[in-house]
């Protein structure tokens, strides 16, 4: 990762998935009330705005929801084109994480393929998840 780069900043809401990425563990809020998983953390449910958010440890993968490349250098530390990933977990439909991805062959894949979420070098606590296609080596 390059040192220009921006590091997420974890606050009251997002600590718990920032720790879990840190020891490469995919970590979501659960409602307790409506029982859905949510990204990103939100303050409450956003669905019964219930307060009652239970962490929990959910499975790594999903599938390919969609990609995008980005041609500008939009970001400080990250070398244009950037490779932006969608992946549905497996846990929920309708669960969308937003990550890159390194690999440039997921643009090749079909919408739907296998994809394994990863835990990128820990830098200054923050360990970034990225997208790969499924079966790819760690
Ligand atoms: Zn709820």
């Amino acid at each position: 990762m390059d040192s220009q780069r921006p590091v997420p900043m974890p606050n009251a809401e997002t600590a718990p998935f920032w720790t879990a990425t840190a020891e490469a563990r995919l970590s979501l809020p659960r409602c307790n009330d409506c029982d859905r998983l949510f990204y990103p953390p939100p303050p409450r449910c956003p669905h019964c705005l219930s307060d009652e958010l239970v962490w929990e440890d959910v499975a790594a993968n999903g599938k390919l929801y969609s990609w995008t490349e980005i041609f500008l250098e939009a970001v400080p530390g990250i070398a244009a084109p950037t490779l932006l990933v969608s992946v549905e977990l497996a846990g929920q439909r309708g669960l969308v994480m937003h990550m890159l991805a390194h690999e440039p062959r997921v643009k090749d894949l079909p919408l739907g393929s296998a994809m394994s979420i990863r835990f990128g070098a820990l830098e200054n606590g923050v360990r970034l998840p990225y997208a790969e296609p499924a079966g790819d080596a760690a």
